[in-house]
């Protein structure tokens, strides 16, 4: 039990809340803006509701201090962006003839400019807006935003912290913007950013805050000695200025490691830390430099990234050692809740059973807001919220719904020779160059072809129950015939059935498989007006039937050809999804690998001589830290040999990456052992082709030579070049020509020339190949 008065001033607190309201209400008014069926002061209205209704929320719910600032209407940092004014030279007419449109062609482009590149935050699937600087580079205080959205907050009579990007992760997160030289190094402009930062934090606290949060998340990944003396500058400095609210410096998502001594002597407020997953070091960390003592220590011991009720026994007892180890610690999740859905009890259709596990923000906030109140005022003040919470961890713990004894049984005897193929990799191929008589130079694409609107309504009817299973999968199938005449009369050598069942890659296995779950109302932000709803790895995997044969087997009585088969891998299924948090994550995905080992060899026993299972997830799930990632890259390349490794040497795995920068994991795609990869590389201009070859990789490869991010129909000379420039990487009978990713979000007419264009190029470069075979 916790002393009463060593923690009697326990707050509770949260960084950011889901932004889009109950239903979705922002996504409709900023899409409405966008259609020119919604005002801007329309927009503005409803987006100021959504604001004082989250507050209330979090303050009805018990939450000492509410954040602000943390509402976006598209993304935290393009909002960071506009606050420093470090607006693209290509982007600054939009945003002085009218900054929220300005705002929109930053985060979207015109049909003039193009828009700031997007990519992923951290390891999580939140895509932010890149900042693009330079040395010519001016920052210029536009603190309107945090200023006006603190103010809304005080005048509900609340207690707000304003939350910011800090100054150090906003520049560790931009890159040279176009035309700066590559090596441009945006951390140097620190110097130039901090006056800045001292502006905004001076406005926020004459509007009223006592307390900033300056979010550093950039710390907790590898950083160099550079970098660490540039925090400690920025903070020496900020933590200088005379007129200024509190810091209080937070980071999240892992441990701060040798970033801990840099702000625990910093001369702020406070720090905010992460005490869930590997971040738990971060306990060693404080304790290694003596603790915070004279500081507030912020305490992220509920999991903002995760769907699961806390432990709050060993939450308190987390608390309790931090106790000894600052001045006051106060309650918080460990980042924003912006990662997780909105609300658990929205979910009618999940089994109650299971729905007693669940937390979302609104649950997430009630365990945060019982942990302080039990940390002040005594255990005994929540011992019903304690008793609750104990039983429903009993009951997950036992439950037949999460624990299956057969695939218990299974997966305790696999053994290494499970997860590897019955040949070397060069037997393997020399066997699949006989059964599958290709030409050199072979052509493919990625999987899915366009996903018409015709196609998604057909699902929607479906579902409404306009139209019946029959009739469903008469449409599928009209649609694959169509796809695969296509591919036949354009010449393509290796087929796809098109995916037009699939409505996403991991939601429609997830829905397949026993052991995932499916929420109604478990909508997270992607990025801007995109929102998923990630399926639930609840209890253990099993697949109770075949889930993509009958479409392929239906491809393959149309052709001669081979048709491949498609797969989602099991570190994709892991990375897009809400994992157990029961297990370690090399057990889920080992379950996960089984049941798709089972579809793998069921696709061969169909006729299937060709598979791609993919993974694109394989290299952004990567930890943020060095120091962790052989031991992810084992189980996850295991996992992946597991899926695959059940066929005779003849049939063909592929695999199918989209990302160009892989550098550091060469050596794991090797691991894959698969016997074709393509990845993208349209873009990087075959650099991707050159990289695997320096890394001496001596398998099959198809560099995408279609970038299909672009609507732009790239022309058979120009395919033909990047060809020819794949060719001084990798020998003709190692190269594979596709385009670099799935063709779903493209529409047809594109399509069909560009793989007509793709077609051409391969045949013209193979007949000037030396021993042209074709
Ligand atoms: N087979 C999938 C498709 O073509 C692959 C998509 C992906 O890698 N993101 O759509
Ligand atoms: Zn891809």
């Amino acid at each position: 039990m916790t002393s009463k008065s060593a923690a009697a001033a326990a707050r509770a607190t949260v960084y950011g809340y889901p932004r889009q309201g109950q239903n979705r209400e922002l996504k409709k008014a900023v899409e409405g803006y966008w259609k020119g069926r919604v005002s801007a002061a329309e927009l503005r209205q409803t987006a100021s509701e959504l604001r004082a209704t989250t507050w209330r929320r979090l303050a009805d719910a018990g939450i000492d201090e509410v954040p602000t600032g943390d509402f976006s209407y598209y993304d935290h940092v393009l909002d960071t962006t506009m606050m420093v004014g470090a607006i693209p030279a290509r982007h600054r007419a939009e945003v002085e003839a009218d900054a929220l449109d300005g705002y929109f062609a930053m985060a979207r482009g015109t049909q003039d400019v193009t828009p700031l590149e997007m990519t992923k935050w951290f390891d999580t699937n939140y895509h932010y807006l890149v900042p693009e600087l330079g040395p010519d580079t001016i920052f210029i205080a536009d603190s309107a935003k945090p200023v006006a959205e603190l103010k809304e907050a005080l005048a509900l009579g609340l207690t707000a912290r304003p939350v910011l990007v800090g100054p150090v992760t906003y520049l560790l997160l931009a890159k040279p913007a176009p035309g700066v030289a590559a090596d441009f190094e945006p951390l140097t402009l620190l110097d130039r950013l901090l006056p800045v930062y001292a502006e905004v934090l001076a406005d926020l606290r004459s509007a009223g805050a006592s307390w900033v949060q300056l979010d550093e998340p950039a710390l907790v990944q590898d950083r160099t000695p550079a970098d660490l003396n540039a925090a400690a500058r920025a903070y020496r400095e900020l933590g200088a200025l005379t007129d200024r609210p509190k810091l209080l410096v937070a980071s999240y998502f892992d441990r701060l490691g040798e970033a801990m001594p840099v702000l625990a002597k910093a001369p702020v407020d406070g720090l905010a830390l992460d005490f869930t997953g590997p971040a738990a070091a971060n306990l060693d960390n404080l304790a290694a430099v003596g603790g915070l003592h004279g500081k507030r220590l912020v305490a992220g011991v509920v999991d903002g990234r995760n769907v699961w009720i806390n432990d709050l026994e060993k939450s308190l007892s987390t608390l309790a050692t931090l106790l000894g180890l600052a001045d006051r610690v106060d309650v918080a999740a460990s980042c924003s809740l912006l990662h997780v859905p909105l609300d658990a009890t929205a979910e009618r259709a999940i089994d109650p059973q299971i729905a007693r596990w669940l937390a979302f923000a609104g649950q997430k906030t009630a365990e945060i807001v019982a942990l302080a109140r039990g940390l002040s005022q005594g255990t005994d003040t929540i011992a019903a919220e304690l008793a609750a919470n104990r039983a429903d961890l009993a009951s997950r713990a036992d439950s037949a719904l999460a624990h299956d004894p057969a695939v218990r049984a299974r997966t305790a005897v696999i053994t290494d020779a499970d997860s590897r193929r019955s040949q070397p990799y060069a037997v393997r191929a020399a066997a699949q160059r006989s059964h599958l008589r290709l030409p050199p130079l072979p052509t493919t694409t990625i999987g899915s072809f366009p996903q018409t609107t015709d196609l998604r309504t057909a699902r929607a009817d479906l579902r409404a129950g306009l139209i019946d299973t029959v009739a469903y999968e008469q449409r599928i199938e009209a649609e694959i015939r169509e796809v695969i005449s296509f591919q036949e009369k354009t010449g393509i050598d290796v087929l796809v059935h098109g995916e037009p069942e699939r409505n996403d890659m991991v939601q429609y296995f997830a829905e397949q498989l026993t052991g995932y779950l499916a929420t109604q109302h478990g909508w997270v932000q992607s990025y801007g007006t995109r929102y998923v709803r990630p399926p639930i790895l609840a209890g253990d995997i099993s697949r109770p039937e075949p889930m993509t044969v009958r479409w392929t087997r239906y491809a393959q009585s149309l052709t001669n050809r081979p048709v491949k088969g498609m797969l989602t891998g099991p570190v994709t299924m892991l990375a897009w999804s809400f994992v157990r948090d029961d297990q370690p994550l090399a057990d889920t995905a080992r379950q996960v690998a089984l049941a798709l080992r089972g579809e793998v060899n069921d696709l061969e026993a169909a006729g299937t001589s060709v598979i791609q299972v993919d993974e694109p997830a394989l290299r952004e799930t990567l930890p943020l830290r060095a120091a962790d990632h052989s031991a992810y890259l084992a189980w996850a390349t295991e996992a992946f040999r597991l899926t695959t490794s059940g066929v005779r040497p003849n049939t063909q795995i592929h695999t199918h990456m989209c990302y160009a920068e892989f550098g550091d994991i060469v050596a794991a795609i090797d691991d894959l052992d698969a016997d074709v990869i393509s990845l993208e590389a349209a873009r990087s201009h075959l650099q991707v082709a050159r990289e695997l070859a320096e890394a001496g990789y001596p398998r099959e490869v198809g560099p995408g030579v279609y970038d299909i991010h672009s609507p732009r129909v790239p022309s058979a000379v120009e395919a033909t070049a990047l060809l020819r420039k794949g060719l001084q990487a990798i020998p003709a009978e190692r190269l594979w020509v596709n385009p670099d990713c799935g063709l779903k979000t493209r529409g047809w007419p594109e399509v069909r020339a560009s793989l007509e264009h793709l077609v051409t190029a391969a045949r013209d470069v193979r007949s000037t190949l030396p021993d042209n075979e074709s």
